[in-house]
């Protein structure tokens, strides 16, 4: 997936700024804040610019807002924008290596329960550790 052609897709201009953000979001599969976002881009994009990117991928659902047992935030790039214009899969965060993955969505007749309700943002976030984390114990 490629960020430029997303952008265009979903009626955003691709701007270099943009581009480099989400396809930094798609290319790992990391979580990070807005701190961490930072040190890792390479183009000056000051703090409010980037804030307000994060904050409109997150609203037009490009990116999921993950709030940790810490009262951490940090983003991560929707895997399912193409299936669905709503978030609604559980996340799993490892609390050592802090890689999140995208768990299995919810049962459709689960879902279906929750139309009456107009949800348009659900967070389930599992932390615990990641096979690979086991492992190197
Ligand atoms: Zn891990």
């Amino acid at each position: 997936m490629d960020a430029k052609q997303l952008l265009k897709q979903h009626g955003f201009r691709a701007t270099s700024h943009r581009c480099e953000v989400l396809n930094y979001f798609i290319k790992s599969n990391q979580a990070l804040t807005h701190a961490q976002l930072e040190q890792k881009i390479k183009s000056k994009i000051d703090r409010v610019s980037l804030y307000r990117m994060l904050h409109c991928f997150y609203e037009n659902n490009f990116l999921a807002k993950i709030i940790d047992s810490n009262n951490n935030t940090s983003y991560i790039f929707n895997q399912q924008i193409e299936n669905t214009d709503k978030a609604t899969f559980p996340l799993f965060k490892c609390k050592t290596c802090h890689t999140v993955i995208q768990l299995p969505q919810l049962p459709e007749n689960y879902l279906k329960s929750l139309q009456s309700k107009n949800i348009d943002k659900l967070q389930i976030l599992a932390e615990g550790t990641c096979e690979n984390c086991i492992k190197k114990k």
